[in-house]
């Protein structure tokens, strides 16, 4: 594989980020497709960026804290600001190159629907994007017939298994969940966690945010509503199922009754490597699954008393419009509130199911009406997350 491909890596210092870099290496070093890393954005992580810059001849680099920009080396144009991500994309960004979105948030939405506009290919590891603009960024994937190809493990594994049959032959899909650090534990003690019970995941390396969410099993429930966007399915035929060793990663069952599965040890690097390389496939830099110590592989139903995300993704993927950006926005607050010690981790979706009941759904046809849904609602979460602290007082 000789050509050389530009790619934006927005997000770089996170852990899909420097996944993505470590992947785009390792694809140069084995004969893979060859990525020039056009450009990266990062957040406050200034040392690390450069470090980035200067390993991988980087010369255009976005910090959205303007305190970050300071440490660039030389010759490294370095744009800084709450926009700097977006300004990088429609400064830079040229049609065919391919944009990571690995900004945690609805921070990556903005740069995310730019880079598209600029008729970019998108691999898509930041859900939040689709969960809060889901109907903005498929209409705009469509009309500029670009490329949205999954990262997330879950839907790289659907996308993966889809190629078995064609989507029209698709039945449901059905995502695993690892069931999170709380999987086993009682309704009351899990209401009770701490940040750092929260933070240990038994079996994925993941950033704060993305981690939390697991043991909520939000993530479970914001990769539902991905799966809507991305295959284009309802609410009823998108399941989950927890899976404790995170080696399925997800099933596709097709109209025939055959179910094909997808399967390998829990590392970013495959799905990654997966969007970098589709439609073909490579030498991996990810684990292999050892047979001979697999025993078992186990499967057991989500408990929607214990962890109600789910229910809410359904119900987001039901409602439509503004939906999305308020599940995902109350989501964020919540989670900012509970690692910042302010709220108990079972409030976390007792206020996202709060802030769909207060802030109904309503139509959205574009980026503005988006993110004024996506303020609405963090302002309604702040107001209720800052009640509930001082209450607890
Ligand atoms: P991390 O917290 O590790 O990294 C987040 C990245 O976003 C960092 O580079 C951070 O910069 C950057 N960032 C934060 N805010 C901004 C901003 N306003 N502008 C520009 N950059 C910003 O997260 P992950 O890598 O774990 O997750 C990234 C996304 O991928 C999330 O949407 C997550 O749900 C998704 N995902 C992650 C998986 C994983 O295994 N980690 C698996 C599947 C999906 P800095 O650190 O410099 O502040």
């Amino acid at each position: 594989m000789g050509f050389t491909r530009r790619i934006f890596v927005l997000g770089s210092t996170g852990s899909i980020g420097t996944a993505t870099l470590e992947v785009v290496r390792h694809l140069a070093e084995t004969g893979g497709p060859r990525y020039e890393v056009a450009g990266i954005a990062a957040g406050a992580n200034g040392a690390l960026a450069a470090a980035q810059a200067a390993a991988h001849g980087i010369r255009h680099v976005a910090m959205s804290d303007p305190n970050a920009a300071a440490s660039m080396p030389t010759g490294v144009e370095c744009l800084a600001g709450p926009d700097a991500a977006l300004e990088l994309i429609e400064r830079l960004a040229q049609p065919g190159d391919l944009v990571m979105g690995a900004i945690v948030g609805a921070a990556g939405l903005a740069p995310t629907l730019a880079a598209i506009e600029r008729g970019c290919h998108i691999a898509l590891a930041n859900k939040e994007t689709l969960v809060a603009a889901g109907a903005v960024v498929r209409e705009a994937v469509e009309r500029k017939g670009v490329e949205l190809l999954p990262v997330d493990s879950e839907h790289s594994a659907v996308f993966q298994c889809i190629r078995a049959g064609t989507p029209r032959e698709v039945e449901r899909i059905v995502l695993t969940a690892s069931g999170g650090p709380f999987r086993t534990w009682s309704a009351e003690r899990t209401a009770a966690a701490t940040v750092a019970e929260a933070l240990r995941h038994p079996t994925w390396q993941m950033g704060r945010k993305v981690t939390i969410d697991s043991a909520s099993l939000m993530n479970k429930a914001l990769e539902v509503v991905e799966a809507h966007w991305l295959f284009d399915l309802p609410a009823s035929r998108i399941q989950a199922i927890v899976h404790p060793q995170s080696i399925v990663h997800s099933f596709v069952e097709f109209r025939d009754g055959s179910t094909i599965a997808q399967l390998s040890p829990p590392s970013m690097k495959l799905p990654i490597q997966y969007a970098l390389t589709w439609p073909e496939r490579t030498d991996g830099c990810s684990p292999t699954i050892a047979w001979d110590a697999m025993r078992s592989l186990d499967f057991e139903p989500v408990d929607h008393e214990r962890f109600p995300a789910i229910r809410l993704a359904w119900r987001t993927i039901e409602s439509g419009g503004s939906a999305g950006a308020v599940l995902n926005a109350a989501n964020e607050v919540a989670v900012e509130a509970f690692l910042a010690g302010s709220i108990r981790f079972g409030d976390i979706s007792q206020l996202v199911s709060n802030a769909m009941d207060e802030l109904p759904a309503r139509p959205v046809s574009s980026l503005a009406e988006v993110m004024a849904a996506d303020r609405e609602a963090r302002e309604w979460a702040r107001e209720r997350a800052a009640e509930r602290a001082s209450a607890a007082r």
